[in-house]
């Protein structure tokens, strides 16, 4: 029996399920045409050995403080930020000012649920930064569907599979996928909260189930907008 009620979501639903679908039908027949994309592990130096994005802006850029084999530091090292329930994957990091006691609220809470600190993985972006991340997401099978606006969404993954076509390098792929997020934000769209420094990303490979669905609920109740992402696993904190 159908349920008039549900149309506008069931159509929203299959919008989007016929979206990826396409996605995904496009993506396996590029990695049929050009071959599975290399391994990512060597590509960018601010990615750690799982594919966490590292980027801090104004950061030393690279070199010795993105070196640290494991990505991890434990809170005897992470500067300014210790005593706030957080810890940064990178000493560099810098949580904006405008978003902070917010996160350290989130964080001093989930620590006293659980015991443990939220590592905080990825803070702000620039362009290039964010093209990277998405590019390491496509190569994984990630299909985007969290991003919001769609025509933004579709420009840039259509620079990615352009370019993978043609058989450009990651690199150069990635430099095109930055050009398209230059000119949006150019006129003032912005394709993620990072872009703007609004967003942070914390681990979740280090919590259980449970403890992932605490950091959601206590975001929720917090006003702040959270999704479990995966390729690489993270939960992206909105502010
Ligand atoms: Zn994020």
């Amino acid at each position: 029996m159908r349920e008039d009620s549900q149309v506008p979501y069931d159509l929203e639903t299959q919008k989007l399920r016929c979206e990826q679908a396409w996605l995904r039908f496009k993506l396996a027949i590029y990695d049929l045409v050009l071959g599975k994309p290399a391994p990512e592990a060597k590509f960018n130096p601010y990615h750690d050995e799982l594919g966490r994005f590292t980027f801090a802006p104004g950061g030393v850029g690279g070199g010795a403080a993105h070196s640290s084999a494991s990505g991890h530091h434990d809170a005897s090292d992470t500067g300014a930020d210790q005593k706030n329930d957080y810890e940064t994957s990178d000493p560099e990091f810098k949580v904006p000012a405008e978003i902070r006691p917010r996160l350290i609220r989130l964080a001093s809470e989930f620590h006293s649920a659980t015991g443990k600190t939220l590592v905080v993985t990825s803070v702000a972006r620039d362009a290039h930064a964010q093209a990277d991340a998405m590019y390491i997401k496509f190569t994984r099978g990630g299909l985007g569907s969290e991003y919001i606006d769609r025509t933004a969404f579709n420009e840039i993954h259509d620079a990615y599979i352009l370019n993978r076509h043609q058989g450009k390098s990651p690199g150069d792929t990635v430099r095109a996928m930055q050009s398209v997020i230059s000119a949006q934000m150019a006129r003032g769209v912005y394709i993620s909260k990072h872009l703007k420094a609004g967003a942070v990303d914390v681990r979740s490979s280090s919590l259980t189930k449970a403890e992932v669905f605490k950091v959601l609920e206590i975001a929720s109740r917090h006003g702040v907008r959270a999704i479990h992402e995966d390729a690489p696993n993270h939960i992206h904190l909105q502010f």
